[in-house]
């Protein structure tokens, strides 16, 4: 079976994680999707097929024989997919790209444009998985998965491969931030790995933001309007008051490269109160350090206005930048980029504006860089994967398991 033919298949749950529930996996359907994966790991020929009650699923291939002594090598993707646009009943469509604009939609006139979506230009004559264009793809990150277990298979499948000791992980909540929390690296038993989770084939990205998440809550207090003169004290204004404090130049919009950002993610209010949910951002530790003290100085600036406990600030760590964690163990970098060019590819490492599960486990004991899945335009209505790409991204967890293997 191909890895995109998987994709098309797993795009079918609908994973989305949920920041709102405590508990883990955040949503149910992200459980139903890894009892799915479980039975396929198991029809495949992987040993050791675990699923734990939090909704982490690891699964070994034994090492060829006379390579048991080769260091035991991990490959990670995440189950979930974003909650910001809908991921249920995704329609996928398989087309080979003839250049210009993809109508995706007609009724709706839903259209991806080339203009718009640069990226295109270089799948001309390659073969896309994209959606009818009003849900995810959900390639971020199930083409990751259909890549790990596709190798899997092919590994199991084909004695003449050499490789260690493998293992699988597939992790549920990645893109509410929590995918590492419950991730048992003890239990996982890899000495490395490698998240498949990226764009391109050929990115081996290993510098990630270090990031956090900042809740604003604003307690006004509310009168009858008519009477309100120098009493109320109206939370929604408030709220935009405290927007208006942040530097309007450092939101994702207006960034690139190593520029980091203040990100309002969502906001709800009225009078009696209001909640602002924001992401802050920087590759630069000291600079997100930064960041946190000049959102408490505007916290103390309102409260000083507007009373004591008008604005209350949680301020949570999500994830550090992991390269302090994988530069002690560089041959990751080195054998990611041999694997790449052996397949004719030219490596690319990039200070990654997001985090992956990698990000915080490198900090947990498994040094984690971040591969291409062949998938682009994530967490948006313009998701798309190729056959092709995906099926490179495949030889290259092969590749990498014959490189550790000796
Ligand atoms: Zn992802």
């Amino acid at each position: 079976m191909k890895a995109y033919e998987r994709l098309i298949k797993y795009a079918s749950y609908p994973t989305a994680s949920c920041e709102e529930n405590a508990c883990c996996p955040s949503t149910p359907a992200q459980l139903d999707f890894a009892r799915a994966l479980a039975d396929e790991l198991r029809a495949i020929g992987c040993d050791e097929v675990e699923l734990d009650e939090n909704g982490y699923l690891f699964a070994a291939i034994p090492a060829s024989e006379g390579c048991e002594n080769a260091p035991v090598l991990g490959f990670i993707a995440h189950m979930d997919v974003s909650p910001e646009v809908s991921c249920e009943n995704v329609k996928t469509r398989v087309l080979t790209y003839e250049g210009g604009d993809i109508t995706l939609n007609e009724e709706k006139n839903i259209v991806m444009r080339a203009a718009d979506y640069p990226v295109l230009a270089g799948y001309v004559g390659k073969t896309l998985v994209v959606t009818d264009g009003t849900t995810l793809l959900g390639a971020d990150d199930k083409a990751g998965v259909a890549e790990i277990i596709t190798a899997a298979e092919r590994m199991i499948g084909d004695k003449s491969i050499r490789h260690g000791r493998i293992r699988l992980g597939f992790t549920p909540d990645e893109e509410i931030g929590r995918g590492a929390d419950l991730f048992d690296v003890a239990r996982f038993g890899a000495a490395f790995a490698y998240t498949l989770d990226g764009a391109s084939f050929g990115e081996v990205d290993y510098e990630t933001f270090n990031a956090a998440a900042l809740k604003v809550e604003i307690t006004g207090r509310s009168i009858h309007p008519g009477s309100a003169k120098d009493k109320m004290i109206n939370a929604s204004l408030v709220a935009s008051e405290f927007i208006s404090l942040l530097p309007a130049l450092e939101r994702p919009e207006h960034t690139c490269g190593y520029e980091g950002f203040y990100h309002l993610t969502s906001m709800e209010g009225c009078v009696e109160s209001a909640k602002l949910h924001f992401i802050l951002r920087d590759h630069d530790a000291a600079k997100l350090e930064g960041r946190k003290e000049y959102v408490q100085r505007c916290a103390v600036r309102l409260n000083q206005r507007y009373g004591e406990g008008t604005v209350a600030l949680t301020i949570t760590d999500s994830y550090r930048n992991m390269k302090e964690a994988i530069l002690p163990e560089r041959h990751l970098i080195d054998n990611a980029y041999a694997a790449v060019r052996a397949l004719g590819g030219e490596p690319v490492s990039s200070p990654v504006r997001g985090g992956t599960d990698g990000s915080r486990l490198s900090f947990m004991g498994l040094p984690c860089p971040n591969l291409g899945t062949g998938s682009h335009n994530h967490h948006g209505r313009m998701e798309f994967a190729c056959a092709e790409e995906m099926e490179k991204c495949t030889a290259l967890v092969i590749k990498l398991a014959e490189l550790y293997a000796g």
